[in-house]
């Protein structure tokens, strides 16, 4: 730290991302990429946008914002889109919290939105999941704080049906519910259809996971007109060009090519079933996963234990130290045969 660092951040702990590591070729089952490459439409409109690179991309996004909100079956005042879906929940926690309307969420979630909360300066409380770490909706209907509820949650995997996440809007009429959707496309009802309904509902949204563009970093989030207003104020007094042009037209290609999409979906979900099928065979707990990630835990060997074992054999996965889930690991679904190698590394370590 400089001497020069302001002291309102001097406690700040930054989100640590899952490892990237460049030592050698890992099968990389850490932070819930997709296995597959982005759609040939989103490569190439990108290329092509890559010839204008110097000229600003449009700063109110408009093109791409008019084909997520066609998409999502909305119109484009109820979208803004941002760099990563992260950016989106940043705005959000600036514009809707406060001193009198802390933060919530789950004690078990994205662990960036604590960070997002300290940054902001904004009180946030952090409610228990119960012990077979499933939300209790309940718990969320007080009506009193910003909820940021991941629906299905990380890195549980857990989802909430549709009417209990409505149960939870509904209950909480003088607050915004943040419900992040990012891992949606797996599993799971969207509250986007919701948003009509319901003043108080922010859904966010990314590309990173089930259109195969998280290095292209590209978000988004959807409701009423006066609350993407309100984001808009904070994207314009941050970074109006956020969504540069290369991603612009990579996301533009990748809501082409929709059934692209779909079909890489199924795929994840069927190489989930499988992996958890096999873990299980192999006396794993493993939650009823309903995102492109499994979270499993084995009684003979400790989370952190495992995950060291796996990455010496190549295979990378992720362990949070977090007490309540530390024996546990994360394991991103990718293809079939890196579900296979997986299990094999498992099988190899457990000596089985
Ligand atoms: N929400 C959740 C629950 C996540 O796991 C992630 C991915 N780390 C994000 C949001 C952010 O994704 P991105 O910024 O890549 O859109």
């Amino acid at each position: 730290m400089s001497r020069f660092f302001s002291a309102k951040y001097k406690d700040l702990t930054p989100y640590v991302p899952g490892e990237q590591p460049q030592d050698k070729r890992y099968i990389k089952l850490n932070t819930n990429e997709s296995p597959f490459p982005p759609s040939e439409k989103a490569r190439a409109y990108a290329a092509e946008a890559a010839a204008k690179l110097q000229l600003y991309p449009d700063p109110d996004c408009r093109e791409l914002t008019a084909a997520m909100a066609k998409t999502l079956g909305v119109l484009p005042e109820n979208v803004v889109m941002t760099n990563g879906s992260d950016e989106a929940l940043y705005f959000a926690t600036l514009a809707f919290c406060d001193e009198k309307c802390p933060a919530a969420f789950p004690d078990v979630t994205y662990g960036f939105y604590p960070v997002f909360a300290a940054l902001a300066g904004v009180p946030y409380e952090e409610i228990p999941v119960r012990d077979d770490l499933s939300i209790d909706p309940d718990d969320f209907k007080t009506n009193r704080r910003t909820l940021f509820l991941a629906n299905p949650n990380a890195p549980t995997g857990l989802c909430l049906p549709l009417s209990v996440m409505e149960s939870i809007v509904a209950a909480n009429p003088d607050r915004v519910v943040v419900v992040d959707e990012a891992y949606i496309d797996f599993g799971g009802q969207s509250a986007v259809p919701l948003i009509g309904k319901y003043d108080n509902l922010l859904v966010v949204g990314t590309f990173s996971k089930s259109r195969s563009l998280a290095g292209a970093r590209l978000g988004y989030a959807v409701g009423q007109k006066a609350l993407i207003a309100d984001l808009q104020t904070m994207r314009c007094s941050t970074n109006p060009y956020n969504v540069n042009r290369m991603t612009m037209a990579a996301g533009l290609g990748a809501l082409a090519d929709e059934a692209y999409t779909r079909a890489n979906c199924q795929t994840i979900v069927e190489n989930r079933a499988f992996a958890a099928a096999e873990l299980r065979k192999l006396g794993f707990t493993v939650t009823n996963s309903a995102a492109n990630f499994l979270f499993a835990r084995h009684a003979a060997i400790g989370g952190e234990e495992l995950y060291l074992k796996l990455k010496e054999k190549g295979v990378l996965v992720r362990h949070f130290k977090l007490e309540r889930i530390k024996d546990y690991n994360r394991i991103t679904v990718g293809t079939k045969e890196q579900m296979q190698a997986l299990i094999c590394a498992v099988k190899e370590i457990l000596e089985v």
